[in-house]
């Protein structure tokens, strides 16, 4: 039996409201427990989409097209007029799930700012989101993935002021403790080890038809393996495929458990994060730093 850390992240209005019900009653049907990262500020993932029609993203846009896949109301939202507050509308479904984290106050602001915010702003973007979910959930949520893989040091160091059991804010291999100006910060993170759907179609012969082989085909038995799904993705347009994709994989005897259960027994050591550029993604992402991994 092979575990599979299962994340969902929401990352818009629709996909709060639609696609969080739908994967709740999808992984219901195959018993099937994932960690949620939500968004419960503003959702002006609108003007995120629209801001950058720079070749990488305008041709990003058209492999994966973006309006089929995202929806015309995600497009716009926050382009005309202030985005609506997630949290506010639709705290009734935020509340329903197994493993609850904080995605972000505001996605858009996050990923466009991130490299120019102070460690306080940094602080008080996350304090939004924090108290806002804890008025929602009634408790502290457990955990915190940062919005599209944008870490530093500052967001490390102000995490750590609060309460998570773990993070999820970068791209790597093993589960370990990140290391921020040569101190060992206490709060382990998970790292995301598969590509997204956005990342993966399009590329290299990879189409709907062999997507979900494709995903089978990278996951590994010996080491950690994290994926994250969106819940504007395969919560809406490729819920299907997403579908027949857990009824492969536990086929194949893979059992899919939210990111805190993979947290026994299996801190392999501490690690720096550093920024990579990929192809197939617009700017940097945050990586494990895997030639300084200490492994205890
Ligand atoms: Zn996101």
């Amino acid at each position: 039996m092979m575990k599979v850390g299962l994340r969902v992240d929401v990352d818009t209005f629709r996909g709060t409201r639609l696609g969080v019900p739908n994967l709740c009653r999808i992984l219901a049907d195959h018993s099937v427990k994932a960690a949620f990262f939500f968004c419960v500020g503003p959702d002006n993932m609108g003007r995120h989409l629209w801001r950058l029609l720079r070749p990488a993203f305008f041709l990003k846009m058209l492999r994966t097209k973006a309006a089929s896949l995202y929806g015309w109301d995600i497009l716009l939202k926050g382009t005309f007029w202030p985005g609506p507050l997630i949290g506010k509308k639709l705290g009734h479904i935020i509340r329903a799930v197994a493993e609850d984290g904080l995605h972000a106050w505001d996605h858009h602001a996050w990923q466009a700012h991130l490299d120019t915010m102070s460690s306080n702003e940094i602080y008080n973007s996350l304090k939004k989101g924090i108290d806002e979910l804890t008025k929602i959930l009634g408790k502290h949520p457990v955990c915190s993935a940062v919005p599209a893989w944008k870490c530093n040091s500052s967001v490390l160091v102000e995490k750590s002021k609060f309460n998570f059991k773990y993070n999820s804010d970068c791209r790597g291999q093993s589960i370990f403790y990140p290391i921020v100006d040569g101190h060992t910060l206490h709060q382990p993170q998970i790292p995301v080890t598969l590509p997204t759907y956005d990342e993966a179609i399009g590329k290299n012969g990879v189409s709907d038809r062999n997507y979900n082989d494709y995903i089978l085909s990278l996951l590994n038995p010996s080491s950690l393996n994290v994926l994250t799904i969106h819940a504007e993705v395969e919560g809406i347009a490729k819920s299907d495929l997403f579908r027949d994709f857990l009824k492969k994989a536990q086929a194949k005897g893979v059992s899919f458990v939210p990111l805190g259960e993979l947290l026994s027994g299996s801190i392999t050591g501490s690690a720096t994060v550093i920024p990579k550029e990929i192809a197939g993604r617009e700017g940097w992402m945050s990586y494990q730093n895997t030639k300084e991994t200490n492994v205890k």
